[in-house]
């Protein structure tokens, strides 16, 4: 077996590792430049992978070498720069820059078929602890779809992915299994679909359009929340697909027992499958994320540039990909790398540290929209459980995130003696510990207010 054979190999088996947007970013342009009887030296394409994969896939390379080879004992990682030739290093002229920067930018068009984008796909998704099950769930169903888990609920806040995770699932289907008729409706045109229905009074036109589909994806259903109407036409639309096994995906910000005036029998409907959330990805992915969206512009950014967007951009994927395409415009327009300092100054608005957005009024206001309330209803003296609840939450997150003291707290909501508030912060602590529903409640209500 020559080196190129033996890389290969690995290359193979570490595919089955990871998932492909992270096997692309890491181990593009490596090969095995020098083996002795004991020792491989691996090439890499720049600073940021040496390190990358010297920390955290040093291991498994060298145990899948040993398994192939077990004289090798050792792995070393040195840093080659891509040959003059190839397409990403020559400086490009600035035109082709221009050029590129716009096809990097360009949305892809969009299917009129499917009404899906086809640029999110699943081979340009990164997989992490943060949307592990929620990847998996949706790899299954495309796949089978009908057949494995229906519906299939992705829940999490603004920006994680969930569009582009179930736009995936479609693009899989529609590429692989051709038959089958796929459909992407974003909830509003949904809505606005089965409204103008009843008012042409055409609602039986509208239900045998949607008949023929194999696969319905409903992004954003938390809208059809208090609309009574679509959610009784969307009831009898969901259990005809379903009763013929057809998939029906949905996506949400908050999960089904979470949206508040959704009825009953929706709730369960919804319950019946898969619910799986997308939460926040952690530095280290935020960094395979950034690498991934470079790749596919083919396009680079100085490797400091890249881990202080990385490190610093924490709201959401979207923000992230905002981010670096700031950078990318700039340095387009300015026809140079800018250094680290200019894009400090340039990211100014894309960083924020929680000191800064978690404020009393922002806790009242995000509470106070979560539960659909109004924000003076939160200081209402009243007892009623729909608003005791969001009351007894606020006060517990003023104590948890900004250490009010209890009876600041009690001041706050209308001069209340302050043990109401240690009862209110005692009673959801407690109850946090014991009640999913509440903390992903929490988590939510957290996550925006985190969110700017
Ligand atoms: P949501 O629907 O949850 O608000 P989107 O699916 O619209 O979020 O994602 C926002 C942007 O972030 C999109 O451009 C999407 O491609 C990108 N994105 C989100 N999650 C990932 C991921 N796991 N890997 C790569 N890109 C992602
Ligand atoms: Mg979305």
């Amino acid at each position: 077996m020559n080196n190129l054979e033996l890389w290969q190999s690995v290359l193979a088996q570490m595919q089955l590792y990871i998932s492909k947007a992270n096997f692309a970013t890491w181990f593009q342009n490596t090969e095995i430049v020098f083996k002795d009887n004991e020792k491989i030296i691996i090439s890499v394409p720049n600073a940021f992978s040496k390190e990358w994969l010297s920390n955290k896939y040093n291991k498994i390379i060298l145990k899948t070498l040993h398994d192939i080879d077990d004289s090798i004992k050792e792995l070393e990682f040195i840093i080659k720069p891509q040959s003059v030739k190839s397409a990403d290093s020559k400086k490009p002229s600035e035109e082709e820059k221009q050029e590129g920067a716009q096809l990097g930018f360009e949305e892809f068009k969009v299917n009129k078929e499917t009404n899906l984008n086809p640029r999110y796909t699943f081979d340009n998704f990164v997989v992490g602890s943060f949307n592990e099950l929620a990847h998996a769930a949706a790899l299954a169903v495309a796949d089978s779809p009908g057949l494995t888990y229906n519906p299939l609920f992705v829940y999490g806040g603004t920006g994680l992915g969930k569009t582009h995770l179930i736009q995936a699932v479609g693009n899989k289907i529609s590429d692989e299994l051709r038959k089958k008729k796929v459909k992407y409706i974003s909830s509003e045109k949904f809505v606005s679909g089965i409204v103008s229905a009843i008012r042409t009074n055409s609602m039986e036109a509208f239900k045998a359009s949607l008949a023929p589909i194999d696969v319905l994806i409903l992004d954003d259903i938390q809208f059809i929340a208090g609309k009574n109407k679509s959610q009784e036409e969307f009831f009898h639309v969901f259990n005809s697909l379903y009763e013929k096994n057809k998939q029906i995906i949905l996506s949400s910000d908050r999960p089904p027992n979470a949206i508040a005036e959704l009825e009953e029998r929706l709730r369960s409907r919804f319950e019946g499958g898969m619910i799986a959330d997308v939460s926040l990805p952690d530095y280290e992915t935020r960094l395979v994320i950034l690498k991934t969206k470079l790749q596919e512009k083919n396009t680079s950014i100085p490797d400091e540039i890249l881990d202080y967007i990385a490190a610093n951009v924490k709201k959401n994927i979207r923000e992230l990909e905002g981010a670096l395409n700031k950078i990318l415009i700039c340095s387009g327009k300015l026809g140079q790398e800018l250094n680290l300092e200019a894009a400090k100054k340039l990211l100014k608005g894309f960083i924020f540290s929680p000191f800064d957005v978690a404020n009393y009024k922002k806790i009242i206001e995000t509470v106070a929209k979560f539960y659909n309330l109004e924000e003076k209803n939160l200081f209402d003296p009243t007892r009623r459980k729909e608003i005791v609840r969001p009351r007894q939450v606020a006060m517990f997150l003023l104590r948890k995130e900004l250490k009010y003291s209890f009876p600041a707290i009690a001041r706050k909501f209308g001069g209340k003696d302050h043990t109401t508030a240690i009862y209110a912060f005692k009673k959801i602590q407690q109850e946090n510990e014991e009640n999913n529903k509440l903390t992903e409640e929490l988590n939510l209500i957290k996550q925006r207010i985190y969110s700017g």
